[in-house]
């Protein structure tokens, strides 16, 4: 340990944005993809974001700067890649790094799924007997390089060991992960870095005991190590519980607590400098000052800090790339920018002796329960109208968006097309998208979403009390991007939303057409959302306005409507004891959502994870007569668990994630696979997830294979 520790600057930020303010990241990773640009033209568009985000976070008067929050795809991918977690079949791809991400023509990606309760999707890492710990610590220490040559001392941000072994299931490999991370620490000393930051948000989940163990092993040992940089363990997303005493009992010299979702600790961190987040990382509110700087003054500590609740690639760049957001609406907001602003006037605010305020008390309103009949007698009703074949072919909704519609609906927003004109071009996709799946022989047709820029924006613009931004990009997973809307008040319905759209698909074809709405929950989740109401509260007003939409569709003739719920599991909380309230409101508010429908509409729901074990019965309390479901991604892992699930489902047989198309023979195994863990009469044929960032070309194929292995099947079954 060096004899002489820096004192942690005053103010600091966990982590930053890095697509770019104008996605200049997306842009330039596509170019490399495509074969447009070089990986050095690649690696340049990286230096130039990292350079304009120290340069703008110390103009904003930053103290403390991050180093190694920039990713080309996901910072746990790049903790696997530093540790040489690398799998050997990937090693000999021209480009290994980004033959994990997205797979190659020979080689699957590694799975992907989403980081803890956000948005955000990380590269699961893939530990195996056969993997090799060791260091590979050139990104890390070309990122310090590069801020020093700028003038900028940082602090390079690591995964820590817990949750990278935790999120490869793989904490028995604990030692020998350890060994690298000393001797990560001990280069970094010798680069001359002075504070090292470990992301540790795993320990704010319920921890085992021997888990906690593995906290105390971990930073005894990195902390015992010398010379080091001096350490800070990162948690977010919640409180550390019984994680805190675990980690204050060891050398480690500072802690970051979420004190927005989490509360104060009540332990002594005297010894501690503690780098409290007050500012949420989470949400785009302007941050209380009143209850931010009584929460810094409650902190028991040898230093506190101010800092961001995580990271702030959650939220987007800037609330001045927003001139068209109504006044009102604006002084209410905080952007990434804003919120270190916030941070740097705190940390210069005497927060010494405020009095911490008292905790606010919401009143849950009561659940309602939405019932429809029995699922049997849906089913058969269902079934008598609908004369569907044996294992049923559908998609997911989304057919692949060109580049000509997402110009167009840029002219409609410029003024250079017409209304009606668009409105004209989205007709012709629908009817491009309706022919091609009855050329592709498809049971159950979509009308492929050409209208829609985003599943949950593409409402957000129709409903009252939303606004969306023009700006507002936050990363998705490697160059995907979303552009969250913002829920700021009451939500309502001011007319049909989908509607036109799916009877115009309808009345091109003789087969069913599923209409296609976005579910309360996820269209939360997927919102930045009003702080001042319980977020139930705010679900249900979403699930009445998706009702109304259910009813229209269904009273304009659609035998079938599916409302996507990708997002139910992502707002789990991640301690146990408050996860059945919030599973049993938000299965209320999803039949709330369709409940109004016949017993002859089906209902389908969507979700594009597979490890859903934990939450099965949640999913069976959809009551969805057709649940459709993630699976090829992940080597069909979900059928052990889907037995005791008692209505429709299809577990995906087309990975879409990757431009891949699986072969016939590969979508037969996992056709096999479905049908003998499920009854087959309610097994149903589909992709993973929609289509929509697919080529029509990969689409056609891949659908194809899928459609020849369900009639070869159908044909055994049948016979
Ligand atoms: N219906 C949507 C689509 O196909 C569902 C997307 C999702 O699950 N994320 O694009
Ligand atoms: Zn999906």
């Amino acid at each position: 340990m060096s004899a002489f520790i820096q004192q942690f600057p005053a103010s600091t930020v966990l982590g930053y944005p890095r697509i770019g303010p104008r996605r200049e990241l997306k842009r330039a990773l596509e170019a490399y993809w495509d074969g447009r640009a070089t990986r050095a033209e690649l690696d340049q568009a990286g230096a130039e974001i990292r350079e304009h985000t120290w340069r703008r976070l110390a103009e904003l008067g930053l103290e403390g700067l991050p180093s190694n929050t920039f990713s080309l795809y996901d910072q746990v991918l790049d903790t696997a890649v530093l540790l040489g977690a690398v799998p050997a079949r990937y090693r000999d791809a021209a480009d290994p790094y980004f033959a994990m991400a997205r797979g190659t023509d020979g080689l699957a990606p590694l799975r992907m799924t989403k980081w803890f309760d956000t948005n955000y999707h990380y590269i699961v890492p893939e530990i195996g007997p056969e993997t090799v710990f060791k260091l590979d610590a050139a990104k890390p220490l070309a990122e310090v390089r590069q801020a020093r040559a700028l003038g900028y001392e940082t602090r390079p941000v690591v995964v820590g060991p817990v949750t990278f072994l935790l999120l490869g299931s793989a904490l028995d490999r604990l030692d020998e992960a350890l060994a690298c991370y000393e001797e990560l620490l001990s280069a970094l000393a010798t680069e001359g870095v002075a504070w090292v930051q470990l992301d540790e948000p795993a320990l704010v989940g319920d921890r085992t005991p021997e888990e906690l163990a593995a906290v105390r092993t971990a930073y005894e040992r990195l902390g015992a190590l010398g010379p080091r940089p001096a350490l800070f363990v990162a948690s977010y997303f919640g409180d550390l519980g019984e994680s805190l005493p675990a980690l204050a009992a060891t050398p480690v010299e500072a802690v970051g607590i979420d004190l927005v979702r989490g509360g104060v600790p009540g332990v002594d961190l005297s010894g501690k400098t503690v780098v409290a987040g007050v500012v949420s990382g989470r949400d785009v509110w302007r941050t209380s000052p009143e209850r931010a700087l009584a929460a810094l003054g409650a902190v028991r500590a040898g230093q506190v800090v101010v800092s961001t609740s995580c990271s702030l690639q959650h939220v987007p760049y800037s609330v001045a790339d927003e001139p068209d957001l109504a006044p009102e609406l604006r002084e209410r907001l905080a952007f990434a920018e804003e919120k270190v602003a916030e941070v740097v006037a705190l940390a210069r605010a005497d927060f010494r002796g405020s009095v911490p305020a008292g905790p606010s008390v919401a009143l849950p309103a009561p659940v309602v329960a939405e019932e429809r009949a029995p699922y049997a007698v849906r089913a058969a009703a269902q079934a008598a109208h609908l004369r569907l074949p044996t294992l049923p072919t559908t998609t997911i909704g989304s057919f692949p968006q060109t580049g000509e519609l997402r110009a167009a609906r840029a002219a409609v927003t410029a003024g250079t097309l017409t209304r009606e004109e668009y409105e004209h071009r989205v007709e012709a996709e629908i009817e491009r998208a309706i022919r091609l799946q009855e050329r592709l022989g498809l049971d159950v047709l979509v009308h492929g979403e050409p209208e829609r820029n985003d599943m949950v924006q593409y409402f957000a613009e129709h409903l009252d009390g939303f606004a969306v931004t023009r700006n507002g990009w936050v990363q998705s997973y490697g160059s995907r991007c979303t552009r969250p809307p913002i829920l700021h008040g009451d939500v309502s319905r001011p007319g049909p939303i989908t509607v036109r759209w799916s009877t115009y698909a309808q009345s091109l074809t003789d087969r069913p057409v599923k209409g296609m709405l976005t579910g309360p929950v996820t269209i939360v989740a997927w919102s930045f959302v009003r702080d001042d109401l319980p977020l139930r509260d705010v679900v249900f007003q979403v699930a009445d306005a998706v009702r109304e939409e259910v009813r229209d569709l269904e009273a304009a003739g659609l035998s079938i409507v599916q409302v996507d719920e990708p997002a139910l599991r992502e707002l789990l909380p991640l301690r146990r004891a408050a996860q059945d309230d919030y599973l049993e409101w938000a299965v209320a508010a999803y039949r709330r959502a369709t409940s109004g429908a016949s017993d002859r509409t089906q209902i389908h729901t969507h979700l594009c994870y597979s490890d859903a074990d934990q939450i099965l019965a949640a999913i069976d309390g959809l009551d969805a007569d057709v649940t459709t479901i993630e699976s090829a991604r992940s080597g069909a892992r979900i059928l052990g668990t889907v037995q005791a699930f008692g209505r429709g489902l299809g577990p995906g047989v087309y990975d879409i994630h990757s431009p891949r198309v699986p072969g016939v023979e590969e979508v037969e195994e996992l056709l096999r696979g479905a049908v003998a863990a499920l009854p087959a009469e309610r097994v149903w044929v589909n992709p993973d997830c929609g289509l929509k960032t697919r080529t029509y070309e990969q689409v056609e194929a891949a659908l194809a294979n899928v459609v020849s292995a369900t009639r070869r099947i159908r044909a055994e079954l049948d016979a």
